[in-house]
């Protein structure tokens, strides 16, 4: 497809979106309800999908591809009627007798581009947020997961008419063509490279963007934490899809007091979980592609092996792996790992650990296991990042109540339940002044400027 196919489709999209039909509570339940049944008939085909592409285990893709879409729709049909009436503010007295309101209105014709690592989730839950909010959508999966990808374009196909929502497949080449094109608004998750090129392709439209990002989540635990329970949730939420998901615990902070008994309880749990053969567990998955594996292996030479370190270059396996000895300029400390490879570090006070994060890019996420409420708060104030969680990782971001989104280097805007409908949404402000009192803004100017004062004080 080359530029003017991209723009005759767009051009589609964009007539049937002045049409006004997206504007209407029904057409938007019923688009989402559609979205729900499609997806739940294509659920077994997700999953193998995944599979093929990720070696993933059934449970995580469901869990951590296909639920979140159900529950985001399930949130957002309960409220959908309220939330599109908008809401009345207070008017000021200069314009009594009137009323004033901020109604959401759709943005009109949205991009959304999706990275592969959870093919699904990220494509189609910023789509719940777009089709709520009344919007035409392009949809742009991943090259990097084919079969994810190819799903996606039938799946959409059956679902919606394409001049409401739309797939288009591709790589980078597909990508750029897609980027000159003018859209209303650009969603886009993935590495903050590519971000930067969106927003400047952005930049030449003056289109508003979402950057949902990643980065280096750091995971702090205090001596006081509890090291079973610490070390499970750790290395669960850092080898769920062998390590890349974008609020994966990025490295480690131990207190030095509590090290040695957190080490050997993060081992214990890699076991449980994927028995002495993390290879043979179905549970266990693998590294995206060759050059993903290459990189995360060469992060192997530094620091001494605590655990792990076996790889497999055909079936692109990389053992649940442990590494101490490093130092904040080895490599594994400079780039996100996005791979099952957990840096350690020690420290002895919060201050070091503090002073550590603030020195880096803001984080997506950051992780503190502490029961100490001081420390926790003073964790909280202190530093900067896209979400914290306290005693568990990961987890945060299940929570429809909690918007999710970067600062900073991890990115800008945020989505899930009712902040998807706002991130696709422009907040109108509407004022419907009073015809039977006219405020005496008129020249000639006779008022007395004191009067004016006080009344504009209350604007
Ligand atoms: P990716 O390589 O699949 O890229 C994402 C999208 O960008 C794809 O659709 C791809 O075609 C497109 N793209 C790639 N190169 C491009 C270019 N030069 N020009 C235009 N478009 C281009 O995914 P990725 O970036 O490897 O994903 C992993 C990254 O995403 C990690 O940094 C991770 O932390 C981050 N991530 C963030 C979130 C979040 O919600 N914040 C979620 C998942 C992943």
């Amino acid at each position: 497809m080359n530029s003017e196919d991209f723009a005759n489709r767009m051009e589609e999209q964009r007539t049937f979106f002045q049409r006004g039909r997206t504007m209407d509570l029904g057409f938007r339940k019923e688009a989402l309800r559609r979205l729900e049944k499609g997806v739940k008939e294509h659920e077994k085909d997700i999953l193998e999908a995944l599979r093929l592409d990720l070696g993933r285990a059934s449970v995580e893709g469901y869990t951590a591809d296909i639920a979140p879409i159900y529950a985001d729709i399930s949130f957002i049909l309960g409220r959908l009627g309220r939330m599109i009436k908008g809401f009345k503010v207070p008017t000021p007295l200069a314009f009594a007798g009137g009323s004033s309101r901020i109604m959401p209105e759709p943005l009109g014709l949205v991009l959304i581009m999706g990275p592969w690592n959870y093919p699904f989730h990220l494509l189609l839950r910023p789509l719940v947020g777009a089709l709520a909010a009344g919007n035409c959508a392009v949809l742009k999966p991943s090259e990097m997961a084919p079969h994810s990808s190819a799903l996606i374009h039938n799946m959409i196909g059956e679902i919606f008419p394409s001049y409401h929502v739309t797939v288009l497949e591709g790589g980078v080449e597909e990508a750029t063509t897609l980027l000159e094109q003018r859209f209303d608004s650009i969603f886009y998750t993935g590495n903050p490279t590519v971000g930067r090129i969106v927003m400047e392709a952005a930049a030449r439209h003056l289109t508003p963007v979402i950057l949902e990002l990643g980065g280096k989540s750091p995971c702090i635990v205090d001596k006081d934490a509890n090291p079973r329970l610490a070390a499970r949730r750790i290395a669960w939420g850092k080898f769920l899809n062998a390590g890349q998901t974008c609020v994966a615990p990025d490295y480690l902070l131990v207190h030095r007091e509590i090290k040695e008994a957190l080490l050997q309880e993060v081992q214990s749990a890699i076991l449980e979980f994927y028995g002495e053969g993390p290879q043979e567990s179905p549970d266990y998955g693998r590294i995206v592609n060759d050059r993903h594996f290459s990189r995360l292996a060469g992060y192997l030479e530094a620091g001494r092996l605590i655990c792990g370190g076996q790889t497999d270059k055909e079936d692109k396996y990389i053992a649940p792996t442990l590494l101490e000895g490093i130092t904040e300029n080895d490599p594994i400390m400079h780039e996100e790992i996005f791979g099952p490879i957990l840096p350690v570090l020690e420290f002895d006070n919060l201050d070091e650990v503090i002073n550590m994060v603030n020195r880096r890019p803001k984080p997506l996420a950051l992780y503190l296991f502490t029961r100490n409420r001081k420390n926790q708060l003073r964790v909280i104030r202190e530093t900067s990042s896209g979400g914290v969680c306290i005693n568990d990782t990961i987890s945060h971001m299940v929570s429809n109540n909690l918007p999710f989104g970067g600062v900073g280097e991890s990115g800008m805007g945020q989505y899930h339940g009712a902040a998807s409908f706002y991130a696709f949404s422009h907040m109108k402000s509407i004022l419907r002044a009073s015809s039977w009192f006219d405020a005496p803004k008129y020249p000639p100017y006779r008022i007395d400027l004191t009067w004016i004062k006080r009344l504009m004080r209350f604007t």
